[in-house]
């Protein structure tokens, strides 16, 4: 067997280590206290943050103290993503939604002079971008029920989020922005989101 696996415990007299696998996420086995509550629980949770931090080390993200919390904080700041791309969304206009992009093509073809403005059945930028967030989001959740963490802290995670985003919103709705400002502050707003979901992880 694996040492790291094996029980710590050494016998009195000989001080020959014991030769049982220790309880998983623990370092006894059971007859050498592997079976009391608190090793038990103690082992529980050296799991579940071995599993988080495969979790996290799996997206790319560096090691934390709480890798549970870590992944719980990418979540939170992911969801705020989704709920404002959402929002962007629902304030498109219904043909925005499938005719994103023009083309113009003006000068002198092979066909003559050209003045073409041609419209392009493709997504909307946000719509495709609220595609690919939802995507993330659900790929960290994931990872978050899998490494153990319990579907109720992410809904708590993603409630805080969902408030950062209505609060942006409503300061953007008071203040007075020139058309310039108006144009980019969506721009703005999601980069901001998008550093805090894929940037380092603070504590
Ligand atoms: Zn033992």
């Amino acid at each position: 067997m694996d040492d790291s696996r094996r029980c710590t415990s050494k016998a009195k007299q000989s001080g020959e280590r014991c030769k049982r696998a220790a309880i998983i996420g623990g370092t006894v086995c059971k007859i050498h206290g592997g079976g009391a509550g608190q090793v038990i629980a103690a082992a529980e949770r050296n799991r579940e943050l071995e599993a988080a931090r495969r979790e996290l080390s799996a997206l790319g993200e560096p090691e934390d103290i709480d890798p549970a919390q870590a992944l719980l904080r990418l979540i939170s700041w992911k969801y705020g993503e989704v709920q404002w791309l959402r929002a962007q969304v629902r304030d498109l206009p219904a043909d925005d939604l499938a005719w994103g992009r023009t083309e113009h093509r003006a000068g002198t073809g092979p066909e003559g002079p050209v003045d073409l403005h041609t419209e392009k059945a493709s997504p909307s930028v946000w719509w495709t971008l609220l595609r690919e967030a939802e995507d993330q989001l659900a790929d960290y959740s994931t990872r978050a029920l899998k490494a153990g963490i319990a579907e109720r802290q992410i809904q708590i995670a993603e409630g805080q989020a969902m408030l950062v985003a209505g609060v942006i919103r409503s300061i953007y709705a008071r203040l007075n922005l020139t058309p310039e400002q108006h144009a980019i502050k969506d721009q703005i707003a999601r980069d901001e989101f998008m550093k805090l979901s894929q940037g380092p992880v603070m504590a």
